[in-house]
């Protein structure tokens, strides 16, 4: 006999492949295998999506009624079979009338013209299914069934057994619900046996948690209702506090072994920075630097968020933040996701510095050969004050002399990576500058709580003076012409714009690409403009020169894909079109609409779609009824869902398998709450009863945090 075929229960352990449990047959366990689940540990993780309700066997009399009484619980009745007959209908169907002592129903199969071999009178069977009246007649569709011997009882037991909770659990076309169901209630009691709970007894028992082991058998066979709440709660919780734990002893590390260089915010240097900028800050961007001005005093390493809606003027606070370390002799760099915004930071910030006695450099992917090495040479001797670059300032062959503040500018490209690149910038490994993350798409407090949970928060919600707010229509292709003839209309008053496209070439897709439609307006509603395209596929000095000439006013209409998302600053563009805008995300949308109302003309966003999907509608939606940014991500993490909740994937973080958000907001709290407080008197959780939640944790959330130089 081949043992490992046969294993017996006892043998069983949490990694016994699914393959070798002996009610699983090979094709199952390839199903299974489709489904991600391997080995006993991923059928415990396997989660019912909901639970049915089902009452138990009931008589049919009974089963009327429950109808009548509008109950629409499933349950199952025993019967003999009176007649199969084939239904008449627009899918075939075959309908068997069976009977018990106490009355009569009709099952119904669609679409299984064979039940009429297997079905005949006289025979027993046993059907579970919701039953519902249809035509005066009380039927159950595509009830599950199974035959019964031929003297088998058709009497329910007196007693009324409560509804029982059954698992719905993600199926596929190779293997149901119910076989998922079978297999898992097989291996349950024993598989749960072998879990060691990582939660102290006396904190689950000061929040009234199950163990891990009740909590598993709870959420794969529940008794009651209430046993798939806590169940759920404590799954929930436990996810929640490996993350906040993670997060917290990070930030615990960061605070006590790196240290960072203290820059020094004197009168005098402040009203230095305060006479290069070319306006008078807002309030909101005066009480932001003076938060990271604050903080890079510090020689703990400044770890901050700066949330600003587009056109909110982060690129001053930035210069600001820059400004201070070049004070005190130390360098500066500004990483931005694109060339395109790299550049435009890079000229931005040299027109502010114009006379100023500092070197500033660009540096980019395009950026080679003997340029790049003097860039680098410059950088390492500290000859370079502050260094604008893309992704290349990245590289592992740039050095900085003395790095005293590192900016990203995020947009809504967030990602943890970059920043622990800019942390190693640097030959002492507890050396880490000063480091400031911008991000126009505002993260929802939900989600900078969990996942940049070490970062301190700064917003800019307050925009600089003299903007009008931007009007929003959502209209289908049968409009686009009047749309077209707006913009027009506005170029002749001097105004430009922009129309965006979702793909450069023509594509199966059939949806508008630019180069078609560059035609088609040329020749049609815009040909009185002077139109340009513009696309990723340009290399810089093309695009650069396309934009000079936009910016200028040599061009009125730019029309264009995604590329100009970011940074684009225009203040005489007027209207943007976006095509098929039900095919971009609702943070790229809103960021579009953030490249027009920079000035004082009444700007004008056009979103022009026929939505086929929910969330296509969903999106546009949510455009048309805000312009804050926040409420926009909100709706874009409720539109996305947990699965995919914006920046995750970049980020590294793994997904949650039980926690969804904003839904469990409030255990997050809790979490973090005490995450705080474990943190705080066990930093790297190396008690006693910490030693398994230690484990558990770095092997979650170790390697994305960087935790490896923390255990
Ligand atoms: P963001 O990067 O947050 O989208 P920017 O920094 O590009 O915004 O600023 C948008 C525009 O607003 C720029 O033209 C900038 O010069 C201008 N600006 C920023 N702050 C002020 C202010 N306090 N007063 C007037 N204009 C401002
Ligand atoms: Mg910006």
């Amino acid at each position: 006999m081949d043992t490992s075929q046969h294993m017996d229960a006892a043998a069983m352990t949490l990694i016994t492949p699914t393959a070798t449990l002996p009610d699983v047959a090979r094709n199952e366990a390839i199903a299974l295998e489709r489904l991600g689940i391997r080995c006993v540990a991923d059928l415990l993780l396997h989660a019912p999506t909901r639970y049915q309700r089902m009452l138990g066997w009931r008589s049919i009399a009974d089963a009327i009624a429950g109808v009548e009484a509008d109950t629409s619980d499933d349950l199952e009745i025993r019967g003999e079979v009176i007649s199969v007959r084939r239904g008449f209908g627009r899918r075939p169907r075959i309908d068997v009338a069976v009977e018990d002592p106490t009355g009569e129903l009709d099952l119904i199969f669609f679409n299984q013209p064979w039940m009429q071999k297997r079905l005949h009178p006289g025979m027993r069977l046993q059907a579970t299914g919701r039953p519902r009246e249809y035509r005066n007649r009380i039927q159950i569709a595509n009830p599950r069934w199974d035959r019964l011997d031929d003297d088998a009882s058709l009497v329910p037991p007196d007693e009324d057994a409560g509804p029982e909770l059954h698992p719905v659990y993600p199926a596929s076309d190779d293997i149901t619900s119910h076989r998922i169901k079978a297999i898992i209630r097989g291996v349950l009691d024993d598989a749960v046996a072998l879990l060691e709970d990582h939660l102290p007894d006396a904190y689950r028992q000061s929040h009234g948690l199950p163990s891990l082991a009740d909590a598993y058998r709870h959420l794969h066979a529940p008794v009651f209702e209430s046993h798939v709440q806590t169940a759920r709660r404590r799954l929930i919780l436990d996810e929640l506090l490996l993350l906040q734990l993670g997060v917290m002893m990070k930030r615990y590390h960061r605070r006590t072994h790196l240290h960072a260089p203290t820059l020094e915010y004197s009168d005098d240097i402040q009203t230095r920075i305060a006479a290069r900028l070319p306006f008078v800050p807002t309030d909101a961007q005066r009480r932001v630097m003076n938060d990271i001005a604050e903080d890079m005093r510090q020689p703990i390493p400044m770890n901050r968020l700066l949330q600003g809606d587009v056109g909110s003027g982060k690129t001053a606070v930035a210069l600001a933040a820059m400004l201070q370390a070049v004070a005190n002799s130390a360098q500066a760099a500004m990483v931005a996701p694109t060339e395109l915004l790299a550049e435009q930071h890079y000229r931005t910030l040299k027109s502010m510095l114009a006379d100023a006695p500092l070197r500033l450099e660009l540096l980019t992917g395009s950026c080679q050969g003997s340029v790049r090495t003097e860039i680098q040479t410059a950088l390492a001797h500290g000859d370079i004050d502050i260094l604008v670059g893309t992704h290349a300032v990245l590289t592992e062959d740039i050095e900085f002399r003395h790095l005293g503040v590192a900016v990203t500018d995020e947009q809504h490209r967030f990602g943890v990576h970059q920043r622990a690149a800019l942390r190693n910038k640097s030959s002492d490994e507890t050396h880490s500058p000063h480091q400031l993350v911008m991000t126009a798409t505002p993260i929802p407090r939900t989600l900078s709580l969990t996942i940049f949970g070490d970062l301190d928060v700064s917003v800019l919600d307050e925009m600089p003076p003299g903007r009008s707010p931007v009007r929003t229509d959502a209209v289908d292709q049968s409009a686009a012409s009047a749309v077209y003839e707006d913009v027009a209309k506005r170029v002749q008053a001097g105004d430009r714009g922009f129309v965006v496209v979702p793909v450069i070439d023509e594509s199966v897709s059939g949806l508008t690409d630019l180069h078609t439609h560059l035609k088609y307006l040329q020749n049609g509603p815009l040909q009185t403009c002077r139109i340009e395209a513009m696309h990723g596929r340009l290399n810089t000095e093309e695009r650069d020169a396309i934009m000079e000439r936009f910016r200028s006013g040599d061009i009125d209409v730019l029309v264009t894909t995604t590329v100009i998302e970011v940074g684009v600053d225009v203040p005489e563009a007027s209207i943007i079109v976006i095509e098929h805008a039900d095919r971009f995300g609702l943070a790229q949308l809103h960021q579009l609409r953030g490249r027009v109302g920079r000035g004082t003309a009444a700007s004008r966003c056009v979103l022009i779609a026929d939505p086929a999907t929910d969330d296509g509608k969903k999106r546009i939606e949510a455009m048309v009824d805000t312009h804050d940014g926040f409420q926009i991500a909100e709706r874009d993490l409720e539109i996305r869902g947990p699965g995919d909740l914006f920046g995750t994937r970049q980020s590294g973080v793994p997904p949650f398998r039980f926690a969804a958000l904003p839904r469990d907001l409030e255990l997050l709290a809790l979490a973090r709450r005490d995450a705080e407080t474990w943190i705080t008197n066990d930093p790297l959780l190396t008690a006693e009863p910490h030693a398994l939640i230690r484990i558990r944790m770095l092997k979650a959330h170790g390697q994305w945090l960087g935790l490896g130089d923390v255990g």
